[in-house]
C-alpha cells in the first residue's frame, strides 16, 4: 500500500490548507489526516487503500461528511468496522452517461442508496412549494446537485446498469415513505416508495442494527432474496401474501385512495407499531402485491450506541471539497449528540417514527471522548454549540417500571398528561454538563437543542427529582445559553395544542416567569425566543389572532415562525390530507390554499404597518371587532387616543365594506396600481 505520511507544524497547517498532495490532505486541525482516513469516493482512492474490489458502495444525495451526524458516513463506518470494503459516492450525477454510477464497478454484496439527511422535497422546496435557491448539504450551498426523489432516481439507474446486484434503500426519505403516504409536493396519496423505486430492501429508522444483521447473513452465505425477516426492514412481495395472526393488516393503498378515513385509521396503527418496544409486522396490499414492514429493533443499548459514535470518524468533510462551506456541517461541527429518540410525540414531527419513542443514550465516557476530540480541532475556539439530541433534556430518561413500557403503545409519554411511570430525572444531564465543562479547552458548552419546559416544570413525587429539575434549568440559563433560549410552545390555542400534542400555553406563562426570575437572580438579561407554527391542522384565523394578542401582551416580536409543511407520515400530515384526527376520527379543519395560509401567517407580523389593514379587514369580515380592539388598542393609552384610533379604523372598515378602498396612503397607492393594471388588461383585451 502506498502510504507516505506528511507531517505539518501548527503554523504550516494554515499555510498548506489549500495544497493537496497526491495521496494526502491536511486540514486546519491539530490532527494529521491521510486521504485514506476517509472512506474512498473514487477509483483512485480505492487503489490507495490497495483494494481491488468493494463489498458495498453507498450512494447519497448529500456531500460526504465523515461525521456521526451524517447517516451515510455512519453506515459506511459500521460496515468498515465489520471488515468490509466500503466506498461512498456522494451526490452522483444522475444525468448524462451515469459515469458516477459506473466508476467503482459492481460491489460484492450490494449497493446502498440514501436521498440524504433530509427528504429531498423538503430540501428542494419551501412550505409554499417554491424551489429553494440553495442546499445546506452541498458544498457552497450549490443547488441542483441531487434530483427530486433520489431514492427512486438513483435506484432506477443502478438497477438499469447492474440488474443482478441488490440495492438497499435507507435514509429519512425512504424511511418516512415506507407505507402509503401523502406527498404534499404532488398533492396526492402515494403508495410505499418501494412501488416506485426498484430497491430490493428498505431499511427504516437508524440503520446500524439492520445493516449489520444483513451483512452478517450475506457473508454467512444466505442468498439476498431469502433475507426477508430482518427487523426494521421493509420489502415488496410480488404477490398478496397471507396475513399471519400477529400481523397488523392495513387498508390497502387503493382503499385509502377511495376513502380518506381509511388512511386516517391506518395511520394510528403505523404510529403505534413504530412506538412499541415489541411491535408487530405490518402488511399493506398495493395492486396485487404486498408491502411488508418488519417490526423495529428495540431501542439501542448504551453499548451499541457508543459503538456507533466511537467509530473512527475524521469529523470532517471529504478533502475533495477543499475549503468550501457545507452549511449543514458548519451547524453541527462543534456540537455533540448525546441521545436518540423522543417521547414527546409532537404530531408534526417525524422523529419518533424514525428514531423511536424510547430514549437511547450514550455513556458519559463516550460523549466526553467526542468533546475532547472537538477541543483538538484547530479552529475550535472553546465553545460547544450544542450538547443535545432530538430534544435537549431527555438524556437517560425512561420509564420507572419498564414492564409497563413494554406493553405501552402510546405515541407520547407527556401528552395529554405526563405519564406517572416516566422518570423525569435531570441529574444525569447535570452530571454530564459538569464533566464537559471540566474538559481542558471548553470555555462554554451551550444547549442549542430545544428544551422541553414541560419536563422541567413537572412536579414529581420524588422531591430529589424536583430539586434536580430546578437546578438544571437554573444552570442552563446561567451557564449554557448564549443570550437567547429557544423554546417551542408552537401555538397558543388549546385546541391546536391538543392536536399538536403540545402542553397548554398556560405552562409557557409559568416558564417565562421562572426564566425571568432566574435571569434576575443571576444578573442576566437572556432572551426567550419562542417558536410558533401557523396553518397547522385545527388552526383557524381566529386562533392566529389570539396568538398575536397573547404574544403582544408578552411583548414578543416573533421571529422563529413557520408555516406548517405536511411532511410524509406524521400525525399532522394525516390530519391535513384526510381531514380527520386519526385517534378520535373527529373532523379537523386545515387552511390549505395559499390565501388562507397567508391570512394566518400575517398575524405573526401584526405590528408591521403593511399587515395591519389586511388583518383589520379580515377580522371585520369574521365579525371579530373584539379581536381588533385587543390587538391594536393599547389598554393603557389615553381614552382620547383610543377613540381616535377606533374611529379611524371604523371609517376604514365602513369604506371597505362599501367597496371604497382608498382610505390610507398605502392603500391608495395599492388601489391605483391595481386600477392601472386592470384598465391596462381591459384595454389589451378590447384591442
Ligand atoms: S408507560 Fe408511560 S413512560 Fe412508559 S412508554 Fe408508556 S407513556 Fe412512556
Amino acid at each position: 500500500m502506498n502510504r507516505t505520511k506528511i507531517s505539518f507544524t501548527f503554523r504550516q497547517k494554515h499555510d498548506l490548507k489549500q495544497k493537496q498532495n497526491k495521496n494526502f490532505i491536511t486540514f486546519a486541525n491539530m490532527k494529521e489526516y491521510r486521504l485514506d482516513n476517509w472512506l474512498p469516493t473514487t477509483k483512485k482512492e480505492v487503489e490507495i487503500r490497495g483494494w481491488d474490489y468493494l463489498d458495498v458502495i453507498l450512494f447519497t444525495g448529500d456531500a460526504y461528511v465523515d461525521h456521526p451526524s451524517f447517516g451515510t458516513a455512519v453506515l459506511g463506518r459500521v460496515l468498515e468496522a465489520k471488515g468490509l470494503r466500503v466506498a461512498i459516492v456522494p451526490q452522483p450525477d444522475w444525468r448524462g452517461d451515469f459515469r458516477d454510477f459506473k466508476k467503482l464497478g459492481r460491489p460484492r454484496l450490494f449497493f446502498g442508496v440514501s436521498a440524504g439527511a433530509m427528504d429531498s422535497m423538503i430540501n428542494h422546496y419551501t412550505a409554499n412549494k417554491r424551489l429553494r435557491s440553495d442546499d445546506a448539504y452541498t458544498p457552497d450551498r450549490r443547488p441542483g446537485m441531487r434530483p427530486d426523489y433520489p431514492s427512486i432516481v438513483y435506484t432506477k439507474i443502478l438497477k438499469e446498469l447492474y440488474p443482478d446486484v441488490p440495492v438497499v434503500l435507507g435514509g429519512i426519505e425512504a424511511s418516512m415513505r415506507r407505507l402509503t403516504h401523502y406527498d404534499y409536493w404532488q398533492d396526492r396519496l402515494r403508495p410505499s416508495i418501494l412501488m416506485d423505486s426498484p430497491a430490493d430492501l428498505l431499511i427504516y429508522g437508524m440503520g446500524e442494527l439492520p445493516i449489520s444483521s444483513l451483512v452478517e447473513r450475506m457473508v454467512a452465505g444466505e442468498p439476498f432474496n431469502k433475507i426477508t425477516n430482518i427487523k426494521q426492514t421493509a420489502y415488496l412481495a410480488n404477490e398478496k401474501i397471507t396475513v399471519e395472526a400477529d400481523d397488523v393488516k392495513l387498508y390497502s393503498f387503493e382503499e385509502c385512495l377511495d376513502d380518506k378515513l381509511k388512511q386516517a385509521k391506518n395511520y394510528r396503527h403505523i404510529e403505534q407499531e413504530s412506538n412499541k418496544i415489541h411491535a408487530n409486522r405490518i402488511i399493506q396490499y398495493v395492486e396485487n402485491k404486498t408491502i411488508v414492514v418488519n417490526p423495529p429493533y428495540p431501542p439501542m443499548t448504551e453499548e451499541q450506541l457508543d459503538g456507533s459514535f466511537d467509530l473512527p470518524y475524521t469529523r470532517l468533510p471529504h478533502p475533495k471539497y477543499k475549503n468550501k462551506i457545507i452549511p449543514a456541517y458548519e451547524a453541527i461541527k462543534f456540537s455533540v449528540n448525546i441521545h436518540r429518540g423522543c417521547f414527546g410525540g409532537c404530531s408534526f414531527c417525524a422523529i419518533s417514527a424514525h428514531q423511536g419513542k424510547f430514549i437511547a443514550s450514550r455513556s458519559k465516557e463516550s460523549i466526553l471522548k467526542e468533546v475532547k476530540a472537538i477541543t483538538e480541532m484547530a479552529d475550535f475556539k472553546g465553545t460547544l454549540s450544542d450538547l443535545g439530541g432530538p430534544s435537549a433534556n431527555m438524556y437517560k430518561m425512561h420509564g420507572k417500571d419498564i414492564s409497563r413500557c413494554e406493553d405501552c403503545k402510546l405515541a407520547s409519554c407527556v401528552d395529554p398528561v405526563i405519564c406517572d411511570n416516566l422518570d423525569i430525572d435531570h441529574a444525569p444531564l447535570l452530571d454530564l454538563y459538569h464533566a464537559v465543562d471540566k474538559i481542558k479547552g471548553i470555555k462554554h458548552s451551550f444547549i442549542g437543542s430545544g428544551i422541553r419546559y414541560d419536563l422541567v416544570m413537572h412536579r414529581n413525587e420524588d422531591n430529589k427529582r424536583n430539586i434536580a429539575s430546578s437546578q438544571y434549568i437554573e444552570e442552563v440559563i446561567a451557564k449554557h445559553v448564549s443570550g437567547r433560549l429557544k423554546i417551542a410552545p408552537e401555538n397558543t390555542s388549546s385546541n391546536v395544542l391538543r392536536l399538536m400534542r403540545k402542553p397548554s400555553f398556560k405552562l409557557f406563562y409559568k416558564f417565562k416567569k421562572l426564566f425571568e426570575q432566574l435571569n434576575e437572580k443571576n444578573g442576566l438579561r437572556q432572551q426567550l425566543i419562542p417558536y410558533f407554527i401557523s396553518s397547522h391542522p385545527g388552526c383557524t384565523e381566529v386562533d392566529m389572532a389570539e396568538l398575536a394578542i397573547e404574544t403582544k401582551n408578552l411583548h414578543f416580536h416573533l421571529e422563529q415562525i413557520q408555516d406548517f409543511t405536511p411532511t410524509p407520515m406524521t400525525n399532522s400530515t394525516t390530519m391535513y390530507y384526510t381531514g380527520f384526527n386519526p385517534y378520535t376520527l373527529e373532523k379537523v379543519y386545515t387552511a390549505k390554499d395559499k390565501e388562507s395560509k397567508l391570512a394566518q401567517r400575517q398575524y405573526f407580523f401584526w405590528y408591521q404597518y403593511q399587515y395591519r389593514d389586511d388583518i383589520i379587514r379580515s377580522l371585520s369580515k369574521l365579525k371579530r371587532r373584539d379581536l381588533i380592539d385587543r390587538l391594536f388598542f393599547d389598554p393603557k393609552s389615553s381614552s382620547k387616543n383610543r377613540t381616535e384610533k377606533k374611529n379611524r379604523i371604523s371609517r376604514e372598515d365602513m369604506n371597505f365594506e362599501k367597496g371604497k378602498r382608498g382610505f390610507s396612503k398605502e392603500n391608495k397607492k395599492d388601489f391605483r396600481k391595481k386600477e392601472f393594471h386592470s384598465k391596462n388588461k381591459k384595454y389589451r383585451k378590447n384591442k
